[in-house]
């Protein structure tokens, strides 16, 4: 097992990919801390990989904090950090609501923002860990009727090579995943039409499943990628080259 003992968060953990990772994460012996929003889901997820649900939503700073200091009581370090959590409210630019703006940027912003902030003075003190950030193909490359969510997600990429720069000297790496079009409930949302459209542009002629970005997770987070920081890793079938 490649990560026995080591606790690992995993925000939106009891989601499409999140879910897909706390399971692989779990077989690979880590102690999982399911964190997402609603508290069923939670149970059950946390439950089935024999972890620790936490009901937290990621934009609160306050929920956050107590999110860690319910991590340190319980195990006394956090060894891993997936800032997985993300929404989508898709509109064009100009029917595009500050309510649509703000929502998409609390969380997927924001929120990577206020975990890696809580979470990073632990990983300090211990003098290692790991932080593993979910952008989108779309933070690099833009898509119609996503101005908010793109903007996030290049905010992810921006952050994760700030970080990677400030932390890689206290034994902290930080990268990130840009998934192209994952199975989840997330592109469950999308018309079939546009799903069919972005196949035929994807060099393997699919899209992802979750376990195709949560196996990169893993890797992240693995005695294997010890040299690999500031990374943005592509997990998109050749839809971005
Ligand atoms: P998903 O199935 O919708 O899962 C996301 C999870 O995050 C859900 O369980 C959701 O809970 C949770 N969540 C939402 N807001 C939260 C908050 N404020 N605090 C805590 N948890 C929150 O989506 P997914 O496809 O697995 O996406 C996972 C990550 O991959 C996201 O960052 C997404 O942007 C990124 N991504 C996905 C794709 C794709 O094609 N699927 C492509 C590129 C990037 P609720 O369901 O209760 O809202």
């Amino acid at each position: 097992m490649k990560l026995a003992g080591k606790v690992v968060i995993i925000t939106g953990g009891a989601g499409g990919i999140g879910k897909d990772a706390s399971v692989c994460f779990a077989n690979e012996g880590a102690h999982v801390v399911v964190v997402d929003c609603d508290p069923q889901q939670v149970e059950k997820v946390a439950n089935e990989v024999n972890g620790f649900g936490l009901t937290v939503d990621v934009s609160r700073r306050d929920q956050v904090d107590w999110m860690v200091s319910e991590v340190i009581n319980r195990y006394g370090k956090i060894d891993v950090l997936i800032n997985n959590a993300g929404i989508t409210m898709d509109a064009t630019l100009v029917k595009m609501t500050q309510e649509q703006w703000d929502r998409v940027i609390s969380i997927n912003q924001t929120g990577v923002f206020h975990c890696t902030q809580a979470v990073v003075p632990h990983m300090i003190r211990e003098g290692s860990g790991r932080i593993i950030n979910t952008s989108s193909i779309v933070g690099r490359m833009g898509n119609f009727g996503q101005t908010n969510y793109a903007a996030s997600k290049a905010a992810v990429i921006a952050m994760t090579q700030t970080w990677a720069k400030e932390l890689g000297r206290k034994g902290i790496l930080v990268n990130a995943v840009a998934p192209g079009f994952i199975v989840t409930p997330m592109t469950d949302k999308m018309p079939e039409s546009v799903l069919q459209g972005m196949k035929e542009k994807i060099a393997l002629r699919r899209l992802g499943q979750p376990r195709d970005v949560a196996n990169v997770y893993v890797f992240l987070a693995s005695d294997e990628a010890s040299y690999i920081n500031g990374a943005v890793i592509p997990v998109d079938g050749g839809l971005s080259i």
